[in-house]
């Protein structure tokens, strides 16, 4: 089953919305449709929250297991006990500091959430998103926006309305076209119905002042096997993937590592392969000269802008139709870990070290 729309683009000024644009938008999620917006994250495709009928209707769309819960969307703080009960000290401490942001807060749930929206989970994800187009498209609508990145299950997360288009065109209402998104990568998922409070997903909001506020923050690992049991719904390993096969490479030796991603392309080639590199500006002369595709994703330590150009680097290789995609790992720090977090599941685990 799916759930099948003529899907109509409205084109919004990010900073300053237009009021009559966001209304309509508005009415749609009130009336139960589906509208596809930008956060400073991805782009979200977004249901009413309260109305289980539409919130059905975006797993239908992406072809979503339901086995995996959906972040709700708040217009302010303020909201929070609409959605979640027994909240902590340290939600509201966190909601002050992080909010409108990338942040997203695992609580327990108010039982007036409808159970698909959480999976049947007895908690709930939770967040405000700063984006000016969200924010106005909340406050409109007046209800908890669900919203799942506005992709197809398992592909690379959408950073545009163009990118929403070649996945859910014909499944959606409305596309709000806000432009590109600012951060790129998901939001930090942050587990506080937990004795300790976990990270399960590294994103837009980073771990260094995060543990400012919380001294005994862990951070889950999330890859570490078939055989582990999934710590929480939506950790699929094989997930935000190119069709290409993705190899992801690392080492202490770059001058190494680059040798050995030189020769793997050559051995492709030879084998009739269509190959693309995903790289970033410095290494972009290692590659210039092989007859592959090659995409460059900015300098090495604007972490910023690897994550922003990412998964759009991604499409753009699928688009031209390449077979196979090498990537050489970026630094684990700051943003750093959530671009391994999406490279490695993008990888589908699979990570070739280079000895030194
Ligand atoms: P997406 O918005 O598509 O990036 O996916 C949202 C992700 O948030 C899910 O895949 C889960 O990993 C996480 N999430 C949402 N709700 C919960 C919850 N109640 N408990 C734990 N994780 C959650
Ligand atoms: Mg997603």
């Amino acid at each position: 089953m799916t759930y099948s729309a003529e899907t109509q683009v409205l084109h919004l000024n990010a900073q300053y919305p237009e009021a009559h644009l966001i209304k309509q938008a508005a009415e749609r999620i009130r009336a139960g449709g589906l509208v596809a917006f930008p956060t400073e994250t991805v782009y979200g495709l977004g249901a009413n929250g309260f109305d289980a009928m539409a919130v059905e209707h975006i797993f239908t769309a992406k072809a979503r297991p339901t086995s995996d819960p959906i972040i709700l969307h708040l217009s302010s703080r303020h909201q929070l006990e609409l959605v979640a009960k027994d909240i902590p000290q340290l939600a509201l401490q966190l909601a002050q500091a992080f909010w409108p942001g990338p942040l997203t807060l695992v609580l327990k749930r108010q039982p007036r959430v409808p159970a698909i929206v959480t999976a049947g989970l007895d908690t709930v994800a939770v967040r405000v998103p700063s984006h000016p187009v969200a924010l106005a498209l909340l406050k409109a609508a007046d209800v908890p926006i669900a919203a799942p990145s506005a992709n197809r299950f398992s592909r690379p997360s959408p950073t545009t309305a163009q990118h929403v288009l070649e996945d859910l065109d014909g499944c959606v209402d409305l596309v709000l076209d806000g432009g590109a998104t600012s951060i790129g990568v998901e939001s930090t998922v942050l587990d506080l119905t937990q004795a300790i409070p976990t990270i399960l997903r590294p994103g837009g909001a980073l771990i260094e002042p995060l543990r400012v506020m919380i001294p005994n923050l862990q951070i889950k690992q999330r890859f570490m096997g078939a055989e582990e049991s999934m710590p929480s719904p939506g950790m699929l390993l094989k997930h935000y993937s190119p069709n290409a096969e993705l190899m992801l490479f690392t080492g202490s030796d770059d001058s190494k590592v680059v040798a050995h991603m030189q020769a793997i392309i050559q051995r492709l080639v030879v084998e009739g392969k269509s190959v693309g590199v995903l790289t970033s500006e410095e290494d972009h002369p290692y590659f210039a000269r092989l007859p592959i595709q090659l995409v460059e994703l900015g300098p090495r330590t604007d972490l910023e802008m690897i994550a922003r150009n990412l998964f759009a680097g991604m499409r753009t290789l699928d688009f031209l139709g390449v077979d196979v995609i090498l990537v050489k790992s970026f630094v684990q720090e700051g943003l750093g870990l959530a671009i391994w977090d999406r490279l490695i599941r993008a990888a589908e685990g699979k990570v070739i070290t280079i000895p030194d």
